[in-house]
């Protein structure tokens, strides 16, 4: 908080409002405001206490535009709650699943092995932002009836983007966590749509988003009603081809310091090279990651949209092992 004081306070006056404020249980450091004014930076006193001392003209709030989802004082991480599956508590959440839903087959295999990796959350696309108009757009309300059905199989939770206002209700019915991806994250309107239903929201990082613009997008849906939100790491626009994406994972503890949200991480889409998965999960968690997703297929060769960064079953239970491994060392 900074306090900008009267204009031509004498000297002794800025001494008596310095030990108003250290006798409020701040420290006081003298700064000089725009204009020329005298101001102090005072941390750790209460707005009130601090505008109510003599020679203070007004109070400067430097919190955050994006007040509703910005860390608090005084709490913890927001658990969110994803039918049951509690994310952003002490224990670490696996989710996986193909990158679209093709058939029934592909998705129960998916699903099993999402299980026997240790996911509870069954991560599948039914509409696909796919970058071509000509790529596999995804089975639509097919889709979400499929990935219904396994997911109940196996008392998994559904994930899945939901790509325009106009289907959110539709999505909601299927789905227990609706996902807004990179391409979405500044459709304020889409956004808002999500705000005003109660399922949870999983807010991918727009692929060239700041941490301030992506807490934004996430203030959208705050503000519209829900703050039941996920953000999730994915990866940004860079120079080089050796990846798909760079996975930032600095984002990790930035956002911490900045956001009461839980925070995801998606090396999949965040580095897009199959070898380079697993051990991006492992530094996440390490990062301290909530919750990681991964993309996985039962036979990635013919998998119709992400297929060379999709995990086999075998390596998705590996990367469940492996995930366990690490977060126990982490304290999760
Ligand atoms: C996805 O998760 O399927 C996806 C398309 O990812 P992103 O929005 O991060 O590109
Ligand atoms: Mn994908």
């Amino acid at each position: 908080m900074i306090l900008v004081l009267d204009d031509g306070l004498d000297a002794e006056a800025v001494t008596r409002a310095e030990e108003a404020v250290r006798r409020a249980g701040g420290d006081p450091r003298r700064l000089t405001a725009e204009g020329g004014r005298l101001a102090l930076e005072a941390t750790g006193v209460a707005r009130e206490l601090l505008a109510r001392i003599p020679g203070v003209a007004f109070t400067l709030d430097g919190s955050p535009a994006y007040r509703r989802v910005a860390k608090r004082a005084d709490e913890g991480t927001h658990v969110v709650h994803v039918r049951g599956v509690a994310i952003g508590g002490p224990t670490l959440v696996l989710m996986a699943g193909p990158c679209a839903v093709e058939h029934e087959a592909q998705l129960e295999d998916s699903a099993r092995a999402a299980v026997q990796a240790g996911a509870r959350l069954l991560r599948g696309g039914a509409f696909k932002p796919r970058t071509s108009p000509y790529s596999f757009q995804g089975l639509g309300d097919l889709g979400l009836r499929l990935l219904r059905q396994a997911a109940d199989r196996h008392d998994l939770a559904v994930v899945t983007e939901v790509l325009e206002p106009g289907a959110v209700g539709a999505v909601a019915e299927y789905a227990d966590m609706l996902q807004i991806g990179s391409r979405n994250m500044q459709n304020s309107a889409l956004l808002r749509a999500v705000g005003r239903q109660s399922r949870p929201v999983l807010l991918k990082r727009g692929m060239s988003a700041t941490l301030e613009e992506w807490l934004l997008a996430a203030e959208y849906i705050a503000d519209a009603g829900n703050e039941n939100i996920v953000l999730c790491e994915r990866g940004v626009r860079t120079f080089d081809t050796a990846s798909r994406n760079l996975l930032d994972l600095a984002a990790v503890p930035l956002l911490r310091e900045r956001t009461r949200l839980p925070i995801a991480v998606d090396p999949s889409h965040g580095v897009g090279v199959r070898s380079a998965i697993l051990p991006m999960a492992l530094a996440a968690v390490a990062a301290g990651a909530d919750a990681i997703m991964v993309e996985c297929h039962p036979d990635p060769g013919t998998a119709r949209s992400d297929g060379f960064q999709a995990l086999t079953p075998d390596e998705l239970i590996h990367l469940g092992a492996r995930l366990r491994a690490v977060a126990a060392v982490v304290g999760r």
